[in-house]
């Protein structure tokens, strides 16, 4: 059964009751959700539901009706996710494991492991011990194995996982290895599962190749009752009378898997299609279909691989895997899980000429600094804190860069990217510490990008929001007066937010440019006396050109909210008085007003709702809603607890202070 405690539910009232339900003979386990505490109890004991609804701090009981009941939906609404050393499996994350069959010397898999980190692939696989059908085919190089695979993942930085065979093996794979993989042939040896399940380490469990959906999610149920909580599962492909594939790879388990249970899914396609060949197109496959991840076989040379070669990857193949699973993962709105410190620098450099490496020299902290965390020189010194490293998209000289003044008032370095979507890969990478984008403008209304990428990013919340006025200036050389101006650069924003001081001067040209500070920075990189720009007041000062007028906008009421973004836990926000949430509704009539009436009941005032084609599903929507919250905020959790009802979707993307 599950027990869901009341929000205001104590310490004690609860500690009491899980004392209750162990003396009647259940096995209690706590479930600490995004908005709700509940309590799963199993076990074989039998109890009228009524004696524990009556008890203080629960909210309601309900009784799971499933065989498996850890592993169910029922047991836990919300999707695990499983924390692996920096990596998160689960949600709506993408991650891809890969590396060779088999460890089979020290150089190959270290040769492997920077390939698959090059790749962008996040956790690192190699079998030391394995289970083949020939006792004449290569079985593993044992704890030699495990020995080098824990080397690549102290060179790459990368987790390991390896696959477990025996009870004998416990103490060997918990000093050495990151994720136990139970493989396919041993999905029901259930004394392996009960020790491995009580070691408490993230276990992949592969589905059998004669095993069920419902036989999986037992075998999954004894990792679960034996007091593991991150266990993931693996379809790598059924035995069916088909025989051109190695095994018959069932894509259709992901979404009964994904309907039936919270535990992540994921798939390997290598030993579902035994081709190489068909690896790609099947691990494409089963990310449309809804699987958090892959395990993928990669050899530096399959040619020569000592198991399962005509199954691996070429290392060009994973790279090329890699680029097309980040080309879908935004019609599937989710995120590709990359490395901290992962991938190429994604700052401003420059746009066109020397725009950026102008600008650049007016940093003042060395890029090595801003490349990550490692940068930080361990020193015998007493070290200054380190600046906050906060990413914003455009020149310097933005209006963001303006919001970043405003907002923060540590010491801090603004760092440029050229979009939207590299701040939240630098962020996700901890190469920034945290992100400011605009979100609405009180003329041009929403940057629905940004909205868009919210929803794609669920480790980033909103940790804070600014509103800055947007003052307008006509910027010119040094020397320049306004009787020199021949051409204005500018946004075309920009331009069409000055249109009445333009028509002044009909006689000037326009000409539409990226960026109002990019403008800036152009006219200075030109030098002739005709240019101007209009942009904030800031980017002259950065680019040491002169202010020929300010406020030239045409209506004074300007303003740009922007939000500021950081990793998901990042800061304990004190008093929080404003919540941002997205959701989708049901197919029924009223079911938005449903959500909009539980607000007004519970006197949440809404400051915007905003509605969102749902990416990937054509005529479906999304709808942001921002609202107040009270100081009591169980107010608006128990809220969220009946919009969730009647939505098939709901996140919080931030609970932060206005
Ligand atoms: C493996 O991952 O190398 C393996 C042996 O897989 P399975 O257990 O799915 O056959
Ligand atoms: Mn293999």
């Amino acid at each position: 059964m599950i027990i869901v405690l009341e929000h205001n539910a104590g310490e004690s009232e609860k500690q009491d009751l899980k004392a209750f339900l162990k003396e009647k003979g259940f096995r209690v386990r706590e479930i600490v959700g995004e908005e709700e505490i509940i309590l799963g109890a199993v076990g074989i004991a039998h109890i009228d539901l009524r004696e524990v609804e009556v008890l203080p701090g629960v909210a309601r009981v309900i009784p799971i009706t499933k065989p498996y009941k850890l592993a169910s939906r029922e047991f836990k609404k919300e999707d695990t996710v499983v924390q692996v050393g920096p990596i998160k499996i689960g949600g709506q994350r993408i991650v891809v494991i890969a590396g060779p069959c088999a460890v089979e010397s020290r150089e190959q898999i270290i040769e492997a492991a920077k390939c698959v980190k090059e790749s962008g692939a996040v956790i690192l696989r190699g079998g030391a011990f394995k289970p083949r059908t020939s006792p004449y085919s290569f079985q593993g190089l044992g704890e030699k194995g495990l020995k080098f695979l824990k080397e690549a993942s102290e060179v790459t930085g990368m987790p390991i996982i390896s696959e477990i065979v025996s009870i004998e093996h416990l103490d060997m794979f918990k000093e050495y290895v990151d994720i136990l993989q139970i493989g396919a042939r041993n999905m029901q040896n259930f004394e392996l599962l009960k020790k491995v399940g009580a070691m408490g380490k993230p276990v992949l469990l592969k589905r059998g190749p004669a095993a069920t959906i419902n036989d999986l999610l037992m075998s999954a149920e004894y990792l679960l009752a034996n007091g593991d909580d991150s266990v993931i599962l693996c379809e790598r492909g059924i035995r069916t009378f088909e025989t051109y594939t190695r095994n018959t790879l069932d894509l259709s388990a992901i979404p009964v898997v994904k309907k039936l249970s919270h535990l992540p899914i994921l798939v390997d396609p290598s030993h579902g299609t035994g081709l190489r060949e068909k690896v790609s197109s099947m691990a494409l496959a089963a990310i449309a279909a809804g699987a958090d991840g892959l395990i993928v076989e990669v050899h530096p040379e399959p040619d020569k691989a000592l198991s399962d070669g005509p199954q691996s990857l070429y290392p060009e193949q994973l790279e090329k895997l890699m680029r097309d699973i980040e080309a879908l993962a935004p019609v599937l709105s989710k995120e590709v899980y990359k490395l901290p410190g992962y991938g190429d620098d994604l700052r401003m450099v420059s746009i066109k000429g020397s725009a950026g490496s102008r600008a650049a020299a007016g940093r003042t902290v060395s890029a090595k600094a801003v490349s990550g965390r490692e940068a930080k020189s361990p020193g015998l010194y007493k070290e200054e804190p380190a600046p906050l490293r906060i990413g914003f998209q455009g020149e310097r000289g933005a209006f963001s860069e303006r919001a970043i003044y405003s907002y923060f008032q540590q010491d801090k370095e603004p760092v440029p990217f050229v979009s939207f979507k590299n701040i939240f890969d630098a962020l996700l990478q901890n190469k920034i510490d945290y992100g400011v984008i605009p979100i609405e403008n009180s003329l041009a209304g929403s940057i629905h990008q940004n909205y868009d990428l919210l929803l794609r990013y669920p480790d980033i919340k909103i940790a804070g929001e600014k509103k800055i006025r947007i003052v307008h200036s006509l910027i010119g050389l040094p020397d320049a007066e306004i009787k020199d101006i021949r051409k204005v650069y500018s946004h075309p924003q920009g331009l069409a937010q000055c249109l009445k001081f333009l028509e002044k001067h009909s006689e000037w040209e326009q000409v539409p440019y990226y960026d109002t500070a990019g403008a800036v920075e152009f006219i200075a990189r030109e030098g002739q006396k005709g240019n101007a720009a209009i942009a904030g007041r800031e980017a002259a000062d950065v680019y040491k050109m002169k202010v020929l007028k300010e406020g030239v906008e045409t209506n004074p009421k300007n303003y740009t909210r922007f939000f500021i973004i950081a990793m998901e836990g990042k800061d304990k926000i004190n008093s929080p008085d404003r919540a941002s949430f997205v959701l989708s509704t049901l197919d029924k009539p009223g079911a938005l007003y449903l959500t909009l009436k539980i607000l007004a009941e519970s006197h949440l005032n809404m400051k915007k709702l905003e509605s969102r084609p749902f990416p990937g599903k054509p005529w479906e929507y999304m709808f942001y809603i921002d609202v107040e919250i009270p100081e009591d905020q169980e107010v608006f959790y128990r809220s969220v607890d009946e919009i969730k009802k009647n939505t098939d979707y709901f996140r919080i993307l931030g609970i932060y202070k206005s």
